[in-house]
């Protein structure tokens, strides 16, 4: 293992958030829906229908292309590429080839810089679903996807294990959810991932021969797919084979990947520019105003994160995973330290502490996204003053945050409702005191021999009594009575 280099690209297909498909009016909401209902004759293929450029889709692409820091090419077109399957009905898909929409980028993971080769538009394919209908197996053909705009994104192969893959592909389908072009729904097979992996002897300049394993759609069998079939070619060299040039799945039922077709070399496409469709121009005018759309990215906010909030870079990441939870937090941070007129910095523990505790553990309790919280900010500021001015414990205040999650309900009500407020009226606690005072001469009388732990005691009596008492006002107030 540690004599050879892995060597890894990947190929990710992210489906893309449009209303129609890219080159007709049908419906791109296809998920669940009954088979062949949204279809017509362009994405059905039929003799003599026409294509047309879904704009939307491509706006959507160069916005993937400047957030993978691409070169956008501002002339890009589409080429047929041609090959034969059950569920690509025209015998070729729609594809972008030598000019596609954008080229040479990069995305920082972690440290490391993996540099992206292109991401090409194209169409997505229909769905073949194998079945057994009264004993005989069959396949039926469902054409709801066929046609659906899909981005493909190669990175050039600089990515050196399994990890980094994982990790790759995840600040992938992180930044496309960020710019908010797609859904990314791993469980409906919106972003799927073909993993190119070869083994090379340590330092060696040439590649070795690539094994792709095909159409992963998750993170976890990603990783696995990779380690599966380094230790694959590993073992295969070790024992004097030759890795060959070929197309395997992973099996996840069996933890390995199989060899579905081996291609002694590439199989030819015939590329070649698609003469229904007129090349695309945008102008550089059209580029900058959808850059101008874009979010701040994650890696931006990040930097910013950390000069501006002080933050430990585990915190940070935690904050910026989701652009919703970090504009929540940075609302509630805003709001927070503008009432108390205390700079942002100061605050910004607290607060992430809370976000990173109850507030992400509710939302993993309840399965929602931040968006969906019953809590604005403004009312979670007004729990976090309440904190600061001693009138809920700590403790005290996790349980109103929960009401406030289940009701939707202000922090106000819910202390008085559920009767947490913390007393700190000195003439209250005062009269509480006089009671156990009383009632604990002998104490009193240590304490004022000398016995320490006698108010300790005196202490717990109080606390017992005054039921929601404020610790710190109590042991003042008792303090003071026993002088
Ligand atoms: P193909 O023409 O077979 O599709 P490409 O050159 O277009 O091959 O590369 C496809 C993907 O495979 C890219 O992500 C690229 O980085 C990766 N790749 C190319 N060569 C290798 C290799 N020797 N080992 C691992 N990955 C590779
Ligand atoms: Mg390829």
């Amino acid at each position: 293992m540690n004599n050879y280099d892995i060597v890894i690209g990947l190929e990710i297909h992210v489906q893309l958030k449009t209303e129609s498909k890219m080159f007709c009016s049908s419906s791109a909401n296809y998920f669940g829906e009954k088979p062949n209902s949204r279809v017509c004759p362009t994405c059905l293929a039929l003799p003599g229908a026409l294509p047309v450029t879904n704009r939307q889709a491509m706006e959507n692409a160069i916005k993937v292309g400047l957030a993978l820091n691409c070169k956008i090419n501002n002339f890009n077109r589409f080429d047929r590429k041609s090959y034969f399957y059950p569920d690509l009905p025209k015998g070729f898909q729609i594809s972008q080839f030598d000019l596609p929409v954008a080229k040479d980028g990069f995305v920082m993971v972690g440290e490391r810089k993996i540099r992206i080769n292109r991401a090409h538009q194209e169409e997505d394919t229909g769905k073949l679903i194998h079945q057994e209908i009264v004993g005989d197996k069959v396949s039926l053909i469902d054409f709801n996807r066929s046609g659906v705009p899909l981005i493909e994104i190669v990175s050039e192969p600089d990515i050196t294990s399994a990890e980094e893959a994982k990790n790759y592909a995840k600040k992938i389908h992180q930044l496309m959810r960020y710019i908010g072009v797609a859904d990314v729904d791993m469980e409906k097979a919106g972003m799927r991932f073909d993993a190119n992996v070869s083994i090379k002897p340590k330092g060696e300049k040439e590649l070795g021969t690539k094994v792709e394993i095909k159409n992963i759609n998750s993170f976890t069998f990603l990783e696995k797919a990779v380690n599966f079939e380094v230790a694959r070619q590993l073992r295969a060299i070790d024992s004097g084979e030759k890795i060959i040039q070929e197309t395997r799945g992973w099996i996840e039922s069996k933890g390995e990947t199989v060899s579905q077709r081996t291609k002694e070399t590439s199989p030819d496409y015939r590329y070649f520019p698609d003469p229904d469709l007129p090349p695309l121009n945008f102008d550089s005018e059209e580029i900058e105003t959808i850059a101008k759309t874009l979010p701040e990215l994650p890696d931006a906010k990040t930097s910013r994160f950390e000069q501006d909030y002080h933050l430990n870079p585990y915190e940070i990441s935690v904050l910026v995973e989701d652009q919703n939870v970090a504009n929540w937090f940075e609302e509630t941070l805003n709001i927070y330290s503008k009432t108390q007129g205390i700079s942002k910095t100061e605050k910004a523990k607290i607060v992430s502490n809370w976000v990173q505790g109850e507030v992400m553990r509710v939302l993993k309790e309840l399965g929602i996204s931040i968006w969906e919280l019953k809590v604005e900010p403004a009312s979670f500021t007004e729990l976090l003053l309440m904190i600061d001015k001693n009138r809920v414990s700590k403790q005290a205040a996790k349980q109103v945050f929960s009401e406030m999650v289940r009701t939707g309900e202000m922090p106000e009500k819910i202390i008085k409702d559920l009767k947490l407020e913390q007393v700190s009226d000195v003439l209250e606690l005062g009269t509480t005191i006089e009671e156990v005072l009383a009632d604990n001469q002998k104490a009193v009388s240590d304490y004022k021999a000398g016995k320490d732990s006698s108010f300790d005691f005196l202490f717990g009596q109080v606390m017992r009594r005054a039921k929601g008492a404020n610790p710190t006002a109590l042991r003042e107030v008792l303090k003071e009575k026993l002088k």
